[in-house]
């Protein structure tokens, strides 16, 4: 995929509004020069108090989120406080090794991440690829798929319902669902797992594979049939 900017003659944001938090002015300026030059309408917000009033004002379709952030609120905290009420898929901006293990360790629903320093074009690829998914695969979905024990994955409302009742899934959350509920009754290596749900491009380890089987796990309960398969993966019965 070419997504120099210079070469785009058609911006494929169609301003979507993208919220950045990030307290170095650089790095937020530079990813906004990019998001702006591919048709996308970001706002910045340099502190988690300032995120969550940006937040609030803007309603963004995807948000950056820095999590060491001067002031009260850091970046996992803000992302705590935008999860309570929504599912918008949010990109953590992290510094450190320690903070990605933070970042998939307290299972706050990221949707991705990457790790600074990292490449502006690279970050705007995946903010791509996350709004192509979240506004819908490109494949069509079945419109519903029945797990048993209650248990529907429902492919154009992109939620789950268990005994009826909807279970809010993050972006990848029901990504996943969707793809192991398409690929009953298979063994599934972590490495097709990351290749189906996350794509090919996406530079993760297996460790965010098995973060997401808890939270589905956790959120669909006992009647979800997730096996796992020793020195292979995981496979839905
Ligand atoms: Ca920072």
């Amino acid at each position: 995929m070419n997504d120099t900017p210079n070469d785009s003659t058609t911006p494929t944001g169609s301003e979507t509004v993208v919220v950045i938090v990030e307290d170095d002015p650089n790095i937020a300026d530079l990813v906004e020069l990019y998001l702006r030059r591919d048709g996308f309408r970001p706002f910045q917000a340099g502190t988690g108090e300032r995120a969550l009033e940006v937040i609030a004002e803007r309603k963004p379709k995807l948000i950056l989120l820095d999590i060491g952030l001067p002031g009260e609120l850091d970046g996992l905290d803000v992302c705590r406080s935008v999860r309570a009420t929504s599912n918008v898929p949010i990109i953590f901006l992290t510094a450190r090794d320690d903070e990605v293990d933070r970042v998939l360790g307290l299972e706050l629903g990221a949707d991705d991440y990457v790790t600074k320093p990292f490449s502006p074009r690279e970050l705007v690829a995946r903010v791509k690829t996350i709004l192509r998914r979240s506004d819908g695969p490109v494949e069509p979905s079945p419109a519903a798929v029945d797990l048993g024990e209650g248990i529907v994955i429902n492919g154009a409302r992109r939620e789950a319902t268990v005994g009826g009742d909807a279970v809010a899934l993050a972006t990848r959350e029901f990504d996943l669902a969707m793809y192991l509920a398409e690929h009953r009754g298979l063994a599934l290596s972590r490495r097709q797992l990351l290749d189906g749900v996350w794509g090919a491009d996406w530079i993760g380890d297996d460790r965010t594979v098995d973060v997401h089987v808890r939270q589905l796990r956790k959120k669909l309960g006992d009647g979800f049939h997730l096996e796992t398969v020793w020195g292979v993966g995981y496979r839905l019965d």
